[in-house]
């Protein structure tokens, strides 16, 4: 299973958070990662993460790419819905592909939780 996740500056303690829930699942993914979400993940979870570019330098675009090619088969995407962001292009871009894909983009961690929890039921315990 390999998961995308992003979190916008405002949101990454609870991706963090969210993590340290699905610490099990998601040692058992392959992650990719924008820069700082990921350099968080791996430093305050001990999680492996492949660090892509930060979104703003183009972080959202290359997960985007990797996806239109089968290469995510999951997003966890955490926006700050109060922040204007300058690579909101970007941002619009990478949830586009996963709507072209058919690709499960969680945006919030309600729904992340869910999705997570579901990833977790389908591939068994550990
Ligand atoms: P970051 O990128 O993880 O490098 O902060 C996410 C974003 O802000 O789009």
């Amino acid at each position: 299973m390999k998961l995308a996740l992003i979190a916008h500056d405002g949101r990454k303690k609870e991706m963090v958070a969210l993590a340290g829930e699905f610490l099990g699942l998601l040692g058992r993914c392959t992650l990719m990662a924008t820069g700082t979400t990921g350099g968080r993940l791996q430093r305050e979870c001990g999680l492996q993460v492949e660090c892509l570019l930060s979104g703003p330098l183009g972080g959202d675009l290359q997960i985007g790419a990797r996806l239109a090619v089968g290469g995510v088969d999951a997003v966890v995407f955490l926006r700050d819905p109060m922040t204007p962001q300058p690579h909101e292009p970007d941002i619009n871009a990478l949830v586009r592909a996963c709507d072209v894909h058919d690709v499960p983009c969680a945006t919030n961690v309600a729904s992340a939780r869910l999705m997570l929890q579901a990833l977790q039921d389908r591939l068994g315990p550990g």
